[in-house]
């Protein structure tokens, strides 16, 4: 079977160029899409996971989309060079142009030195979970397919037991690299090639730790303030 075309490369101006974003960074299952999606509320900042754009791209069955998979299924990082290109892309949209709230990225020493030659990083939000919490937290995810809200079987459930809460929609998803085995490998990948990123961060006097072992609500809390 022949391979699907590469996607055009679109050129223009990189938006974020002339503005500020925040990375929103911790381990896998930390709570980075739930606090985006609240301080998405607050700030307006889109969000760019470069979770979701992977899992776009494998639907769509793009090279990318097909390069990454066999990276993803294994829970290691998917290389930088493809996570990069990605970005850039994302950031030739107009709605970027505000500055962006990065949701899983960059999460190596190379990413983080390609995005400061892009844009200026004001925030980054440190969210801290203990390893032991992680595994249960990804084990009992659960998404909307149609508006991407974020539950959890226990933690954060729906009110009405099958009826997303934001837009009433019953179709909901889990994702296929949320089982225990490939956790732990997602987890391996986080101490041994992100976790180095917090220094690189402190260095810069940006890097602020929030404790993400709490309810929800009292998480937003404080990176709004963070924020301020
Ligand atoms: P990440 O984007 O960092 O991978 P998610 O936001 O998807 O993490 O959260 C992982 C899981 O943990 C989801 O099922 C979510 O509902 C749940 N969760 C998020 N924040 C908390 C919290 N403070 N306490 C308990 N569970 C949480
Ligand atoms: P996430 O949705 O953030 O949990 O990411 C799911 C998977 O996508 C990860 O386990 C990696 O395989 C891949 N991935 C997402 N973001 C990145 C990134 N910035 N760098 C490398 N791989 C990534």
């Amino acid at each position: 079977m022949a391979c699907p075309a590469r996607p055009t490369v679109k050129t223009g101006t990189l938006h974020a160029g002339n503005m500020e974003s925040i990375v929103l960074f911790g381990p896998p299952g930390a709570g980075k899409g739930t606090q985006a999606q609240r301080i998405m509320e607050s700030t307006g900042l889109p969000q760019i996971s470069t979770g979701d754009m992977l899992r776009a791209s494998v639907a769509a069955g793009t090279q990318t989309g097909i390069e990454a998979k066999k990276f993803m299924d294994a829970g290691q990082l998917v290389p930088d060079e493809v996570i990069i290109a990605l970005i850039r892309e994302r950031l030739l949209e107009d709605d970027a142009s505000n500055g962006v709230m990065f949701d899983g990225f960059p999460r190596t020493i190379p990413q983080a030195e390609a995005l400061s030659r892009i844009t200026k990083v004001s925030h980054v939000i440190a969210i801290e979970v203990p390893d032991e919490r992680i595994v249960e937290r990804i084990c009992g995810r659960y998404t909307c397919g149609d508006c991407s809200a974020v539950y959890h079987d226990t933690f954060n459930p729906t009110a009405v037991e099958g009826v997303c809460d934001v837009c009433g929609s019953s179709n909901f998803k889990r994702r296929a690299d949320d089982n225990e085995d490939t956790v732990l490998s997602r987890l391996g990948a986080y101490h041994q090639q992100t976790s180095p990123l917090a220094d690189w961060y402190d260095n810069q006097g940006i890097f602020h730790r929030i404790n993400g072992d709490r309810a929800i609500d009292e998480i937003t809390e404080d990176i709004l303030s963070a924020l301020d």
